[in-house]
């Protein structure tokens, strides 16, 4: 039988699931699977319903990569490996998604229960929904699809469940990167299907680096009528604040893969400094979030911030404290030729009948810990772009056409990295 009518037939499979896929998301809505700094007690309900599930339905090979946190159910944070044997076993396509869920937010904003999804003719609403079940879901129906017809994969097909992504990922990627290393090889294809645009075009290759800085302008209290008896830490603050602006000028390469395509430098949070009109504020903070290509060496950014402070020390007679809340220096980029993106691509133009185009984004996924190990990683899924907002829900459509992509990603001839 020849490839098309392959796929075709793997196709009308998938299709066949809707309802199983539909009923699966709404169990694993019923689980949510909250990091305990969240306020909940980890993955562990959710990972057991979901190895289950795959066990019933012949997806046997399942490891598991618990990490310890007593602050957990069980005492710990589990991730799984499912595996299902391809024709080369030395390599693997890896499809990885995140158990874990963001808290639903203000409960007045949510139209139903964010934990008992609601199906609507095309959607299903629900907290997880889309960040990252969606996905979850379409991974596991896709190796279903390809055991219902026989198909061995070309590439041995590892479906990773992982913990933590939202609140960092040491109990969650990191963990599974450290402990099942040596199943993680540089010729393998890694698909994280953590973010996407609505049509399915954009696979992410690249991210900038991330750099949150919280700056404490020390002054001199006093009564408003009387300012030369203070030192405005307000005034003074909010010159720095200015002064700051001068970076995007001295950090100023640009580089088009990225949206946007140069570094940001933005002064976000502002603490509440006196709560009455009538006194001279004796300290103000604020806190800049700057996201910025992987060229430049954090501490670089973090050493002309301390000129701009030292500065206004001198002309203000203020002291300014800064601190590093996070520090991510950005991984290299996976290449735009890397083969795990062509064949990626191949079978998003197949499914959805876009022209997919590789771009890199501000914010981070666990894709960067795995850069970080020198391996190649494309970031992509087809969503509503609705994660972690209130009534968050996942197109079904886009949960049944990616398991078509994942399904058909893993019959392609897979050169190497
Ligand atoms: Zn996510």
């Amino acid at each position: 039988m020849d490839l098309s009518s392959v796929l075709h037939r793997l196709d009308k499979r998938i299709e066949g699931y809707r309802d199983e896929m539909i009923n699966l998301q709404t169990i694993l809505t019923s689980l949510p699977a909250l990091a305990p700094e969240n306020g909940g007690v980890g993955e562990a309900e959710k990972a057991k319903c979901i190895a289950g599930y795959c066990r019933k339905h012949g997806l046997t090979d399942i490891r598991n990569f618990d990490a310890p946190d007593p602050r957990a159910l069980g005492g710990v944070r589990p991730n799984l490996v499912v595996s299902v044997p391809g024709r080369n076993r030395l390599r693997s396509l890896w499809i990885i998604s995140h158990m874990d869920i963001v808290p639903p937010g203000e409960p007045e904003f949510w139209k139903y229960d964010p934990f008992t999804a609601v199906v609507t003719s095309d959607r299903i609403i629900g907290r997880g929904t889309e960040d990252n079940q969606q996905d979850l879901v379409a991974s596991i129906f896709a190796a279903l699809a390809l055991r219902s017809e026989k198909l061995t994969p070309v590439l041995e097909l590892r479906l990773a469940f992982v913990a933590d992504e939202e609140t960092g990922s040491a109990k969650g990627m990191v963990h599974l990167a450290n402990a099942a290393g040596r199943l993680f090889n540089r010729d393998d294809f890694i698909v994280v299907p953590d973010f996407g645009s609505e049509d399915g075009s954009s696979i992410e290759i690249a991210e900038k680096s991330t750099l949150w800085l919280r700056l404490a302008v020390h002054g001199k209290q006093c009564h408003a009528s009387t300012p030369a008896l203070g030192v405005n830490a307000m005034r003074a603050a909010s010159h720095l604040v200015v002064s700051l602006d001068k970076l995007p000028a001295r950090f100023d390469r640009q580089d088009n893969i990225y949206m946007p395509q140069e570094s940001t430098f933005e002064p976000t949070k502002r603490e509440a400094n006196v709560p009455n009109i009538n006194t001279i504020p004796g300290e103000d903070v604020f806190y800049l979030d700057c996201r910025v290509l992987p060229v430049y060496d954090l501490e670089e950014i973090i050493g002309s911030v301390r000129e701009q402070a030292a500065e206004i020390e001198h002309r203000f007679g203020v002291t300014v404290k800064i601190s590093t809340v996070q520090k991510m220096q950005a991984p290299p980029p996976t290449r735009e030729t890397a083969p795990v993106v062509g064949a990626l691509s191949k079978a998003i133009s197949a499914v959805y009948g876009v022209d997919p185009k590789p771009l890199g984004i501000g914010g981070g996924t666990v894709a960067a810990h795995l850069r970080q190990r020198g391996l190649n990683v494309a970031v992509w899924s087809r969503q509503a772009k609705t994660a972690h907002q209130p009534n968050e829900f996942c197109l079904i459509d886009n949960m049944v056409g990616n398991a078509k992509v994942f399904a058909r990603l893993s019959l392609l001839e897979s050169e190497k990295q």
